[in-house]
């Protein structure tokens, strides 16, 4: 067993944390944040850098804590021209993969995943967004919310019910397609007024009769609801990273402003010292987990217990730490970069499955691996 990772990954965190030191500054966080704009001049430059490489999950990985350690919003942002890329990646075909992702992979293009409706988005079978075949094509009516590059993405891979709900078997009858956004009858309603990481675009999506070509079906027919499944088991280590990212710049920002601005002798406060040591203790255990998640992952052996127990515990560890960080640094902390932290470490609780969901997935594997040990 070895907790160290290879010198090349130490290397590339390096160049990764370099780069967002000198790119996400505060002004350009800031500015970002209060404007709600997408920086895509940002998205382009981590391109060029080599930030971003989907066939290297490890690096993805890094990337993302590293980018989140100085800012999510924007860490976010750079990170998630790609999001769903998976689906495509592991049960699209060959045609689909030139045509779509490799446009993502040169920057041309960005994509989005559209599962979340209106009515809810921690129960996935209840989806009510239609597909209907019709000749070569089918059409696709309803609606998605809340989905990141709603309005900016090229295109969606989007979960659609193509057969009636057995109500015994909700997720059976579910597809998934590429729907892109000039298709007619596609549009898109940008979403304002979130509480963190605004940089990222967030919109809702409408689909009014839009003709999807029968080559846009991912894989089977009928599949869908497992494509997702197997995208979330990879999607949420990515966002134990976002958190784990959140909660050490956190934690790094509020010892700067201990050292470098608090009165003297805070830092020896007895109070103080017990909570950036929690602050840290619960730092390294969400990291242990999340690299012990990726190394099931990655090695194509995924875990989903040690994957929910990676989410849901970092993204409660980011709340935490962003929430002492405001405890301890005050006044500074409240009016300076630290309360971006503080906004930003919520949403990590509540996509790719919010923690109560995380916790039901814990619980239910747990009954069924003591079932099978009987
Ligand atoms: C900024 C942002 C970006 C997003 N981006 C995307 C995106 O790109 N694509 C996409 O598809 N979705 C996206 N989402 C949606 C996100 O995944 C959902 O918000 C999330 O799945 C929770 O769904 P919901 O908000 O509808 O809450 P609900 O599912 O309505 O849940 C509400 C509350 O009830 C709890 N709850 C639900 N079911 C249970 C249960 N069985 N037992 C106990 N408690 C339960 C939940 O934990 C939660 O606290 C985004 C959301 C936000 C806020």
């Amino acid at each position: 067993m070895d907790f160290e990772l290879s010198d090349e990954l130490k290397d590339f965190r390096k160049m990764v944390r370099e780069f967002a030191l000198a790119e996400f500054t505060s002004e350009v966080a800031r500015k970002r944040d209060f404007e709600e704009s997408y920086p895509d001049d940002l998205r382009i430059k981590s391109l060029q850098k080599g930030i971003i490489d989907f066939a290297n999950p490890w690096k993805t990985m890094v990337a993302i804590e590293e980018l989140c350690r100085v800012d999510a919003g924007l860490g976010i942002s750079v990170t998630v021209p790609y999001f769903g890329a998976e689906v495509i990646m592991l049960f699209g075909n060959d045609s689909q993969k030139e045509k779509y992702l490799s446009e993502v992979n040169r920057g041309k293009k960005m994509m989005g995943l559209a599962v979340t409706e209106p009515g809810g988005g921690s129960d996935v079978a209840a989806n009510k967004t239609e597909a209907v075949k019709s000749g070569n094509k089918y059409i696709l009516n309803g609606s998605k919310m809340f989905i990141t590059n709603g309005q900016i993405a090229d295109f969606f891979v989007m979960l659609a019910r193509t057969s009636k709900a057995d109500p015994a078997k909700k997720h059976r009858g579910m597809s998934t397609f590429i729907v892109e956004s000039k298709f007619k009858g596609f549009s898109s309603n940008k979403l304002e007024g979130k509480l963190g990481v605004r940089a990222t675009n967030t919109a809702e999506l409408i689909l009014n009769n839009v003709e999807v070509p029968e080559e846009n079906l991912i894989g089977e027919e009928g599949k869908g609801f497992y494509y997702i499944m197997t995208f979330f088991n990879i999607s949420r280590v990515f966002v134990a990273a976002q958190a784990i990212g959140v909660a050490q710049g956190a934690l790094d920002r509020t010892l700067e402003y201990l050292k470098n601005n608090a009165p003297s002798g805070e830092m020896q406060n007895e109070y103080v010292q017990f909570t950036l040591s929690d602050m840290a203790t619960r730092i390294e255990a969400a990291r242990l987990l999340m690299y012990k998640a990726a190394s099931y992952l990655f090695q194509f052996k995924p875990n989903p217990t040690i994957t929910s127990m990676a989410k849901g515990y970092a993204s409660e560890t980011a709340v935490f730490a962003s929430e002492k960080a405001m405890e301890l640094t005050g006044l500074y902390g409240l009016s300076g970069d630290l309360e971006r932290y503080f906004r930003d470490a919520k949403i990590m609780e509540i996509w790719e499955g919010t923690s109560e969901v995380e916790k039901l997935i814990i619980a239910r594997m747990l009954e069924k691996e003591s079932d099978s040990s009987e």
